[in-house]
């Protein structure tokens, strides 16, 4: 199952629902033994983590990367990062605070005062990491972000540096699903979602591919890109990125897919 990002969440707001007499005295704890910061990360841990570590390198560089590849700023807000060792006690955890999400493996949570990442140590803590602080450097910049755009880019910041956004996995079953004739582009479809809930694998790679093919495809394209998510940090609202789109023929859908298959060939070529 996907991860997933809620928010706004008042999460002080969770707990009052259900009264002090509900809260459990043996309800799973956040892991908070170690403290790390790194710039705008708080990473807190059940275990010591090095300061060196690269993957604290790895999403401390984000930080930059983002802000360069869509030309924002950067904030100091801090995003809070709580590490668990285990999956159990993560999974604990969530089915007691965030029982709607227990299937998750990372979760990022927006409240009103806080931005934080829930994860746990394992075989793609590195990925999820990527993923889930990608949402935190954004929303505490460009707190209203449409759905697929938020997803989208959480997807292209997910891969290794280095990478320049390529999901090879997402890549693969948008081609498939094209040749079966079972897929095409839509991104005003992609658009009225309001929930991560209600979203597909396929429709997060699709939100992954639109944001590739907007930032790598041309530089205009990534201009205007960097221009849509600028008037939405300024004015906190934005027509859809698909009126944008809609000046190109087939509304970009056929650019996109071109834009895939020269990915496709690229890679099959390497
Ligand atoms: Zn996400």
């Amino acid at each position: 199952m996907r991860r997933c990002s809620i928010w706004p969440i008042l999460m002080t707001g969770a707990v009052a629902l259900g009264g002090c007499s509900r809260i459990r005295r043996d309800a799973p704890t956040l892991p908070e033994a170690h403290t790390l910061v790194r710039e705008q990360l708080v990473i807190h841990s059940d275990f010591p983590l090095a300061t060196q570590h690269r993957l604290v390198e790895d999403v401390t560089a984000r930080r930059f990367d983002l802000a360069r590849t869509l030309a924002l700023p950067v904030s100091n807000e801090p995003i809070h990062i709580y590490l668990f060792e285990d999956a159990a006690p993560f999974r604990a955890f969530i089915r007691a605070h965030h029982p709607e999400f227990s299937d998750r493996r990372a979760l990022f949570v927006e409240t009103d005062t806080r931005l934080i990442v829930y994860a746990h140590w394992g075989d793609r803590v590195a990925e999820d990491l990527r993923h889930e602080v990608t949402h935190g450097y954004l929303h505490s910049i460009v707190p209203a972000l449409p759905l697929w755009l938020d997803e989208g880019l959480a997807e292209y910041f997910e891969v290794r540096r280095g990478q320049d956004g390529m999901n090879r996995v997402h890549l693969d079953q948008l081609l498939a699903r094209l040749d079966q004739g079972q897929w095409r582009p839509d991104l005003e479809r992609l658009e009225r979602f309001e929930s991560a809930w209600d979203m597909t694998q396929e429709d997060y790679a699709e939100s992954w591919a639109w944001v590739h093919f907007l930032l790598r495809s041309r530089v205009e394209h990534c201009e205007l890109l960097q221009a849509y998510v600028e008037h939405l940090r300024r004015e906190g609202a934005a027509a859809p990125m698909s009126l944008t789109l809609g000046r190109l023929p087939d509304q970009g859908g056929a650019a996109l897919i071109e834009h895939l298959r020269r990915l496709g060939a690229e890679g099959h070529s390497a």
